[in-house]
């Protein structure tokens, strides 16, 4: 193996990726190092990718960004067991330390020192990934690479649906974003019986409707919710509430359509400070729980579980590109048409 490797780095403060050569990572005595072969873009890449706010205010340069992906452990760091040369694997892209009160307590997810990979540690858009073994979750045989490299954001969508018994169920889910989507598919799988799932974006619905059976989409321009929960025979509103656009109206809309004591899981970012109807949340007795990351390692265990059984998702994935042609990927995912997009890192190696 040469000692340079290609990756995607953000190299200046200004728009864009860059596709480089880097020295590949050493790795330390609790590390492996994993030969990547599939990535997918994901919408923190794209704030990379534009230089926002959030990004200048959080990236420090240059950055190897991408946290999304598949590969196989080329080489274990001396202290690691339990893992070969060869394994094939995705991966937990939040490092954590293992001393807070939250980490003592096996919950990880929580650790308020958690650091992410291609964010604040060089990430996985390269050839290789230095990762702690600790982080690594193998794959098994009938997952395929592409799934793997996507198993980051469905495991966002699986924790927030499992957030909330869905078994018999009435789900409103809003924001048909890739999440969203697959949120639906897995409250779908986990035996809900409505779900439904509101969005402008007719692209991103039609999308939904191959991927998710009996869905009910709904395009909050043309329709009311009401009406929806009227057509299905719902009596009193939806159960259960899985916020996935950071939008208010969205958010409103779904305290609305809520039963009394209804569920809400939010994932979805708002932009800034929003105003909220507390009352009306008081007074419907609503409980809201906010949801970061993945269950360590939980939600991985969940979700390949259901992907073995059946669960599946990959028609969500609508664009791939060598990663040559990474452009044309960023391009796809900025024009808010694309589901999840993967770039192909096997070519010419
Ligand atoms: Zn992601």
């Amino acid at each position: 193996m040469s000692n340079q490797m290609k990756a995607l780095s953000k190299d200046k403060p200004e728009e864009g990726l860059w596709l480089g050569h880097h020295p590949v990572p050493e790795i330390g005595p609790d590390d492996v190092l994993i030969r990547v072969n599939k990535t997918g873009i994901c919408g923190t890449d794209i704030h990379i990718w534009n230089w926002d706010e959030w990004a200048a205010n959080t990236v420090p340069i240059p950055m190897i960004t991408g946290h999304e992906f598949a590969g196989e452990i080329v080489e274990l760091g001396r202290d690691v067991t339990g893992l070969k040369i060869g394994q094939r694997c995705s991966g937990e892209g939040h490092l954590i330390t293992h001393d807070s009160r939250q980490s003592r307590s096996g919950k990880y997810h929580l650790d308020p020192g958690t650091r992410g990979i291609g964010v604040n540690e060089q990430g996985a858009f390269a050839q290789y990934l230095r990762l702690p073994a600790f982080n690594v979750v193998p794959l098994p045989d009938e997952i395929p690479d592409e799934i793997g490299a996507i198993l980051d954001p469905l495991g966002n969508a699986v924790h927030t649906a499992l957030s909330f018994e869905v078994l018999g169920e009435d789900v409103l889910i809003t924001g048909a974003g890739p999440i969203g989507i697959m949120a639906a598919a897995v409250v779908r799988h986990a035996g809900a019986r409505n779900v439904v799932l509101t969005d402008l974006n007719p692209d991103r619905l039609a999308l939904a409707q191959t991927v998710v059976p009996r869905l009910r989409t709904v395009d909050v321009r043309h329709e009311e919710l009401n009406d929806v929960i009227h057509e299905l025979g719902m009596k009193e509103g939806f159960d259960i509430g899985l916020e996935m656009s950071g939008n208010q109206k969205a958010l409103d809309q779904m305290v609305e359509a809520l039963v009394m004591g209804g569920k809400i899981a939010l994932l979805g970012i708002p932009p800034g400070k929003s105003p909220v109807d507390w009352s009306r949340i008081v007074f419907k007795a609503i409980t809201i729980k906010g949801v970061y990351g993945r269950e360590m390692f939980e939600t991985w265990y969940k979700m390949i579980a259901m992907l073995q059984n059946g669960l599946d998702v990959s028609k969500v994935i609508t664009h791939r590109f060598d990663v040559d042609q990474f452009k044309q990927g960023f391009e796809a995912m900025k024009s808010g048409k694309s589901g999840k997009v993967v770039l192909d890192w096997t070519k010419g190696r």
